[in-house]
Formats: structure tokens, sequence, C-alpha cells
């Protein structure tokens, strides 16, 4: 969503409801499942422009549930985010390329746009943060997929079907001989 630096007076609250046109690009990396309803992104944004420094502050939070595949099983599996939306747009041109240097502080900043700025690649970049990369729904006692009743395994692969059949008793016990 491009904001026009003039609407900010000196602030400007944003209620993101999720059918807005511009967050289909975020919706775009997240499939959903045929039959199953789209979950959309809701957000508030308040944008507040430092008076001293001309930079804008943003502050918010942001609820999404996208669906993502499950790393053990692949099924599709709703997975709830929520992550906070504060940081800092700076009154400066981008440095080339329009990436700035890859430290801590960075990973908080964007660059205005002319007199504008952009808050979707702020959005889209909390939540892809907030999704893990491993992301597995596991049973109470932590021992097996809730989707699928797979076991997960410590040192096991996952999406490795081996474990589908049980085990033969010669590796069992060549497994016991290994850990002596
Ligand atoms: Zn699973």
């Amino acid at each position: 969503m491009i904001v026009p630096l003039h609407s900010l007076k000196p602030t400007l609250k944003i209620a993101v409801q999720g059918l807005e046109p511009w967050l289909d690009k975020i919706y775009a990396t997240f499939p959903v499942p045929s039959g199953k309803p789209k979950p959309l992104i809701q957000a508030s944004v308040a944008l507040t422009r430092n008076e001293l420094t001309g930079d804008v502050e943003a502050s918010g939070q942001l609820t999404f549930t996208p669906f993502v595949n499950c790393s053990r099983c692949a099924e599709f599996i709703p997975w709830p985010v929520t992550t906070d939306l504060n940081a800092r747009f700076l009154n400066k041109a981008p440095p080339d390329g329009g990436v700035a240097d890859l430290d801590e502080e960075a990973l908080d900043e964007y660059y205005f746009q002319g007199d504008t700025l952009d808050i979707e690649p702020l959005l889209n970049e909390r939540i892809q943060m907030a999704v893990p990369m491993q992301t597995i729904r596991l049973s109470d006692d932590k021992t097996s997929c809730l989707d699928c009743g797979l076991t997960v395994g410590d040192d096991r692969v996952y999406g490795d079907d081996t474990d589908r059949k049980p085990p033969s008793p010669f590796s069992v016990l060549a497994a016991v001989k290994v850990k002596q």
C-alpha cells in the first residue's frame, strides 16, 4: 500500500481488513488448499512522522493464519501468525540496489519512495519471518505429527517415509549395538 507522506498529519492510522488488492502479493506466497476459505491478513499500522528527522515511525500488529505445508507429512496446516510491525522509514534515498547493510538494525529500516512510502514490504517480511523453517503441529507428547500421526524423531529427516513400516528386529539390534 503506497502511502503519500502528506497524508501523515503527523500520524496516519491504517486498518488492514484483508481484502485490499495490494495484499495479493503476500497471499501469492501462501497457496490455499481447495475447498478452504482464504485466510485474511488483519493488521493495524500507525505511521507517525518525526518532525525533527523527517523519518516515519511505523508501529502496529498483524494477525494472519496462512496455510503452510507440514514439514513432516506435507499436509496443508493452518499456521497462526501474530507479529509486530515496528519499523522505521528513513527520510533518505535507498542505498544502491535498494538493500541496506544486512545488520540487525537494517531489518527494521525501510526507505521512502519519492514522496511516498510502501507498507507492503514491511507486512510481507514480518509474515515470512514469523513462519519457522520447520512447520509441524506436534502431538501432546511431542513424539508425532498431530495431522498424520507419523513419528517425529530428533534425528529423523522430515518427509522420509521409512518409518511407515515397522523396523526390522535386526536393524533395531544394530542400532543398539552402535550406541554401546
Ligand atoms: Zn504432518
